[in-house]
């Protein structure tokens, strides 16, 4: 794979979860000699084995293939060793107040300043962090080693169960720097990524189309607000299909013919217009928050990003108010939800709005089977004790009172429902992602409601 010009960078990643592994795998495939550098031991000594430490399709396959530009670190001392870049991807989880909290940057920070004495390298921040954290990020530096260090900020775009590809085959990098050193590195460091000169992975979803990625160059502030502002922007459009979904509820109309007209208009894009009960996960949540808090501390309100996120928050609790309608109470009602993780392809349970319904439906008297084809385990720790986990999906349903579908999981919809439609007590369906055969389900005698789907209510 090694990049047809021949630069080979030697790149130092902090962070191996979701985007600091990924980047690496994806950095080694095309050549360039990678070191993984995570606080976390267990984590490190599970990669040495060719271990992911997360589930995100053709990772194993592509961390055995380019194992011989691997290396994992837990001893700081050791993970700057040679390093022209570093990248820091370390979390960024949102704060009580709704903010970034940079503690784990600046403990990354102040292990590559204190560890990497004798050579300046090229910071690139990958981590989503607030406007203003790069210069930060600088004088930090500045202050602890008596250098000025060449500092860029990369955001990242990829989507958890797509990550490897979207890392390979982005639409777009993000290359904030104003210095010229900074750029010549990055063009290098992204070289076969721009010019897709690699060879395509055979075990991953391959590209449609393959032409040079663009790579726009801009400040460290416009990089930075620009990841906060893209999923501001798709957060919104989740939620503005969600309101329409909603007005087809109350008047009728299916939202997902109303949504194909839209999406085949080329202003407006047809992804993330599926009404459901809402987004969830590690970065939509926090970054609406996140920039929300922005505008706010700097005396401006951000209406249209508080009213999606208020929009996000109400969705969820509809489908249980709709479930509630079907029987009176839920109270003594056996309730199977269908799907934890927050979407289908991961097995990321972090805001997953699964917790909040189940949450709720306990507290409503419910009694919870779950069932959720690769987190059971991790869900098992995070939910109330009495809910019932079940490792199959036909099981679960067994003597439901009704199921809720909360993530588009395929198998969801691929399940045989006439034996499930024999073993429940009712059968009453809210599929809260509008991923089933409504038509077949209605065929074999199933109550259904999607959202913003079927009749009027
Ligand atoms: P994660 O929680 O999966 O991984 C973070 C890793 O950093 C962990 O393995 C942790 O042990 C390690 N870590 C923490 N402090 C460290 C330190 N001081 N030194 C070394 N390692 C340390 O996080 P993630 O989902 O990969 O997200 C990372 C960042 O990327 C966040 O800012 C997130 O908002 C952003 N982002 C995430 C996604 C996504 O889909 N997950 C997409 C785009 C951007």
């Amino acid at each position: 794979f090694s990049s047809k010009r021949g630069y080979i960078v030697n790149v130092t990643i902090i962070g191996s979860g979701y985007v600091g592994l990924t980047t690496a795998v994806a950095l080694a495939l095309i050549g360039h000699r990678t070191r993984v550098y995570d606080i976390d031991n267990a984590k490190i000594e599970g990669l040495r084995v060719g271990r992911a430490p997360f589930y995100e399709p053709g990772l194993e396959e592509a961390l055995q293939a380019a194992q011989a530009n691997l290396q994992f670190e837990y001893e700081p001392s050791r993970a700057f060793e040679n390093a022209d870049v570093v990248m820091i991807a370390v979390g960024t989880p949102p704060t009580p107040a709704g903010g970034a909290n940079l503690g784990y940057l600046y403990t990354a920070l102040r292990d590559l300043t204190e560890h990497n004495t004798n050579h300046d390298v090229l910071v690139v921040t990958k981590s989503t962090v607030p406007v203003g954290t790069g210069s930060n990020v600088s004088a930090f530096y500045e202050q602890a080693t008596g250098r000025t260090p060449l500092i860029a900020s990369a955001p990242e775009f990829l989507r958890q169960g797509r990550a490897l590809a979207d890392t390979l085959y982005p639409e777009r990098l993000v290359f904030g720097t104003r210095d010229p050193r900074a750029l010549t590195l990055l063009r290098e460091l992204y070289e076969p990524i721009i010019s897709q000169t690699f060879e395509p992975p055979a075990y991953l979803p391959q590209p449609q189309q393959r032409s040079t990625v663009p790579a726009i160059e801009c400040s460290i502030e416009s990089a930075e607000l620009a990841k906060y502002a893209a999923n501001a922007f798709l957060a919104t459009k989740i939620s503005f299909a969600n309101e329409i979904a909603n007005v087809c509820d109350l008047v009728g109309g299916d939202v997902q013919d109303v949504m194909a007209v839209l999406g085949l208009d080329s202003r407006i894009g047809a992804q993330f217009l599926q009404a459901g009960l809402g987004y969830g996960g590690s970065c939509f949540p926090k970054d609406t928050r996140a920039l929300a808090q922005l505008s706010n501390r700097e005396g401006y309100s951000f209406k249209l990003l508080s009213a999606t996120i208020e929009v996000n928050n109400d969705q969820r609790f509809r489908v249980i108010d709709k479930l509630e309608r079907h029987f009176g109470t839920l109270q003594g009602k056996d309730i199977t939800v269908l799907g934890l993780t927050f979407k289908a392809g991961t097995d990321d349970l972090r805001d997953a709005p699964s917790l909040d319904i189940i949450a709720e439906l306990v507290s409503r008297g419910a009694r919870v089977t779950a069932h959720d084809p690769v987190a059971l385990d991790a869900a098992g720790k995070m939910l109330p004790a009495h809910v019932r986990l079940c490792s199959e999906a036909q099981e679960a349903l067994k003597g439901a009172d009704a199921a809720l579908l909360v993530t588009e999981w395929p198998e969801y919809r691929a399940l045989d429902w006439r034996a499930a439609q024999r073993s429940m007590r009712h059968n009453v369906i809210i599929d809260g992602r509008n991923a089933l055969d409504h038509h077949l389900l209605a065929e074999i005698g199933f109550v259904y409601e999607g959202v913003g789907r079927v009749g009027r209510r």
